[in-house]
C-alpha cells in the first residue's frame, strides 16, 4: 500500500481502527438473537438439559435474567449447573464450543450498516485517514458480513481475530500498531472505535492508544460499565458519524 500522506482535517489522527458488530452496524438488533436461539438449539443436541423447542424460551429467560451482554453459551452451562460437577467440565467445555461456533456461523441474511456509518467511512477516507477494521468473529461469517454491508471498499486492512473459543484483540491491536508504524503512524495518531469496554476498548487503551467507545441505543454492551480506568473511553458516541466531533477535537489538540 503506498504511504497516505494525512494533511489538512486528518493531522492529528492519522489512522483508525474500527470494530465491525454493534460499531458499524445494528448486530444486536439484526443478529444476536438468532444467533444465540441457534446455539442454545445446536447445545441441547449436545446435552444442554434443556429441550430443542425452548431454545427461544431459554434465550429470553436468560437474558432477562442476566442482561442483554450476557455470553449465553457460557451462562446457560452455568445456569443449569453443568460446570459444577468437575467431572462434568471437560463435557460442558465442549457443549460451550459446540454454541460458540454455531453462535458464530448463524445463517446472516439481510443486513445494514447504519445509516451513517457508509457516509461517514467515505468521509474519513476523504479526509486522507487510514482505516482499519478490527473485527472478532469466524473468518467466513465476518467476511460475509462485511461484504453484505458494502463497506469492504472504505478499509486499507481487515484484520479478522479468529482465535477459537475467546477473542484476543490485544494481540491484534498490537500487530496493526506495528504495521502503522511503519507507515509513519504514532501511537498518538491513533483513534480506536470500539462497543466493548472489557475487550478492544480495555485493549486499546492499554496498548496506548485513544479510544471513542460506541454506545448506541440498544447495543448489547451498551449499558456496561467499565470494572477498571482501561475500560473508561476517552469519548463516547451514539451514532457513528459523531467520530466527526472527537476528530475534530483530537485534531485540534496539536
Ligand atoms: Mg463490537
Amino acid at each position: 500500500m503506498e504511504k497516505k500522506k494525512a494533511k489538512g482535517k486528518g493531522e492529528g489522527i492519522k489512522a483508525l481502527i474500527l470494530d465491525l458488530d454493534d460499531t458499524l452496524w445494528d448486530t444486536t438488533g439484526q443478529l444476536v438473537k438468532k444467533g444465540q436461539i441457534a446455539a442454545l438449539e445446536e447445545m441441547a443436541k449436545h446435552g444442554l438439559p434443556i429441550k430443542k423447542s425452548d431454545a427461544a424460551k431459554t434465550r429470553d429467560m436468560l437474558v432477562k435474567r442476566y442482561g442483554q451482554h450476557v455470553n449465553i453459551t457460557t451462562k446457560a452451562l452455568e445456569h443449569f449447573g453443568m460446570y459444577k460437577d468437575k467431572k462434568n467440565r471437560k463435557n460442558a467445555e465442549k457443549i460451550r464450543l459446540i454454541g460458540h461456533h454455531r453462535y458464530h456461523t448463524v445463517r446472516i441474511g439481510k443486513i445494514r450498516p447504519f445509516k451513517d456509518t457508509v457516509p461517514t467511512l467515505k468521509k474519513l477516507k476523504k479526509d486522507g485517514r487510514i482505516l482499519v477494521l478490527l473485527s472478532y468473529g469466524v473468518a467466513r461469517q465476518q467476511n460475509s458480513k462485511i461484504r453484505k454491508l458494502g463497506i469492504r471498499r472504505y478499509f486499507d486492512r481487515i484484520v479478522l481475530d479468529t482465535t477459537i473459543g475467546r477473542s484476543n484483540k490485544p494481540m491484534h491491536i498490537k500487530e496493526i500498531i506495528r504495521w502503522l508504524g511503519k507507515r509513519g503512524v504514532r501511537k498518538d495518531e491513533i483513534l480506536l472505535v470500539g462497543d466493548r469496554p472489557n475487550s478492544e476498548i480495555e485493549g486499546g487503551k492499554r496498548l496506548g492508544l485513544k479510544t471513542a467507545r460506541m454506545i448506541h441505543a440498544h447495543g448489547r454492551y451498551s449499558r456496561l460499565k467499565p470494572q477498571n480506568r482501561w475500560q473508561k473511553a476517552d469519548f463516547r458516541i451514539r451514532r457513528i458519524s459523531n467520530l466527526y466531533g472527537v476528530l475534530d477535537r483530537l485534531d485540534n489538540q496539536r
